[in-house]
């Protein structure tokens, strides 16, 4: 490591830019930004002249232009020098004159000529994070940039300012030996996540309960974070699932969701498997109500995921009724549903403007006194997405054959969407079930049913609408 980071306070200080192009416009708007008063030098202004114009009308006012060569007279006053002309020979005598002055000069793109480099930013003021190559690769750190711009929050500066507001009154409040656990759990939890999703006023009353509860040494809160995992890939988990996963101290996790998802969690995480994928008897959904309220009971942060989506036959309603009557505070973390994971595994779009304008997502472990509509599900131009449907392909087949769907209704089975191993049977509905057994298709599985699940891919789409056409 040959360069010391450090960030540099530059307001009300003078820093000069050397050059009229983008590239000076862009450093200037970067000074600006952080209150430098900027003086341009170059003999006109081209591109930084546009460029300028659109920057807000106050830091536009802290802009100075100096119609000159350069001189080195023009760092008399300066607290920082940028050089960016594209004259190698003008930048070598900023560089010099920088030097001769001690003060810091960046030469963009000659790191040779500069004594600082500018990093690539992500700025969540107050949390900024730079990324420099010492000059070596700069695409390279810019495309680092570009991942962590997607891993941060966008809120992270509201969570920073939420923290920073509060900072005062935990020191009043808590002996040096208890803030950092009490930082690392306000900051690793629910608290948080409401700041970064935008709900101040909830996270500052949790807030508020939090620290008198450990005023008065009452029994720390646990909580419980319903996450849906996804179709099984942990790569489609979402950002904020992971960041759950992250914080919780106990997993609890159905058979639906993998290792490799469960290997995304916290090292140290407790893991219990609550053996049930969805549809599972009375018993086992009473049993993880129990383990979910006597984990959060003793005050720890409890990851219930699901499989899919926990709302979508998820049994994550009655999950979340069950926690709030016991008062456990309970976050849910949308997921992607199995449905859309199957569709995009067999490229079928579920609605498409001239082959299905809806769609429906349906369990396929009916009852025989279901309450489904099977007229409707039968209609055309409509999608119908079973769930739960491997072991009864035969019985939804003949119950919307009954209901006036034709046999020859596209239909399409797709086996563990997302998970090694996937499959996707093509077939008509009048046919897939026998195609299915004599596959061996087995649960995950999910049955698309209507026009669209003809479709293979975009080129597909309009041949699937002609032959509609030749039908109607
Ligand atoms: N909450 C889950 C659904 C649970 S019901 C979700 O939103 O996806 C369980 C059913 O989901 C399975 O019987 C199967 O029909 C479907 N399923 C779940 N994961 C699947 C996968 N990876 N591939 C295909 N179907 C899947």
């Amino acid at each position: 490591m040959d360069h010391l980071p450090i960030f540099l306070r530059i307001e009300d200080r003078e820093a000069v830019v050397v050059g009229g192009g983008a590239v000076a416009a862009r450093k200037a708007e970067l000074l600006l930004k952080c209150g430098a008063r900027v003086t341009l030098v170059a003999p006109a202004l081209g591109r930084a002249a546009e460029a300028l114009g659109r920057t807000a009308a106050e830091l536009r006012g802290r802009v100075r232009h100096v119609a000159e060569e350069f001189r080195p007279a023009h760092l008399d006053q300066a607290t920082l020098a940028i050089a960016a002309t594209d004259s190698r020979e003008t930048n070598a005598a900023v560089s010099a004159a920088a030097r001769e002055r001690r003060i810091p000069v960046n030469v963009a793109d000659d790191p040779e000529l500069s004594t600082f480099i500018l990093p690539a930013i992500v700025d969540r003021s107050p949390i900024i994070v730079a990324v420099g190559s010492h000059g070596a690769a700069p695409v390279l750190a810019r495309r680092l940039r570009e991942q962590l711009e997607a891993l941060l929050p966008a809120r992270l500066g509201a969570l920073a300012h939420f923290a920073g507001a509060r900072r005062r009154r935990v020191q009043q409040t808590l002996r040096p030996s208890e803030r950092r656990p009490f930082w690392e759990r306000i900051l690793g939890g629910r608290i948080a996540a409401q700041v970064l999703t935008g709900d101040e006023a909830g996270a500052a009353a949790a807030f508020d309960a939090d620290l008198a509860a450990c005023r008065s040494r009452g029994p720390r809160r646990g909580e419980v974070y319903l996450i849906g995992a996804g179709p099984g890939d942990p790569d489609l988990l979402t950002l904020r699932a992971l960041h759950y996963l992250q914080q919780a101290d106990v997993v609890l996790y159905d058979r639906l969701v993998p290792e490799a998802v469960l290997e995304r969690a916290r090292r140290e995480a407790e893991r219990v498997f609550v053996g049930k994928s969805a549809g599972g008897c009375r018993g086992a959904q009473e049993r993880i109500h129990e383990l979910l309220i006597d984990h959060a009971r003793r005050g720890l942060r409890v990851a219930r995921l699901k499989g899919g989506d926990p709302f979508v036959f998820g049994r994550g309603g009655e999950e979340i009724r069950v926690l709030a009557r016991h008062g456990i505070p309970v976050t849910v973390v949308p997921g992607i549903t199995a449905g859309l994971a199957a569709a995009a595994a067999a490229g079928i779009p579920l609605t498409e403007r001239r082959l299905a304008q809806a769609v429906t997502f349906a369990t396929g472990h009916f009852a025989e006194d279901d309450a489904l509509d099977w007229q409707a599900l039968a209609r055309p131009r409509h999608t119908v997405v079973f769930y739960m449907g491997v072991g009864q392909l035969e019985r939804i087949a003949a119950r919307l054959g009954e209901a006036g769907a034709p046999a020859d209704r596209p239909a399409a089975l797709i086996e563990r969407a997302a998970l090694p191993g996937e499959r996707v049977l093509r077939a008509p509905l009048g046919e897939l079930p026998r195609l299915a057994r004599a596959r061996n298709v087995s649960a995950p599985a999910l049955l698309i049913i209507g026009e669209v699940a003809a479709v293979e891919g975009a080129a597909a789409i309009d041949a699937v609408v002609e032959t509609l056409r030749g039908v109607a």
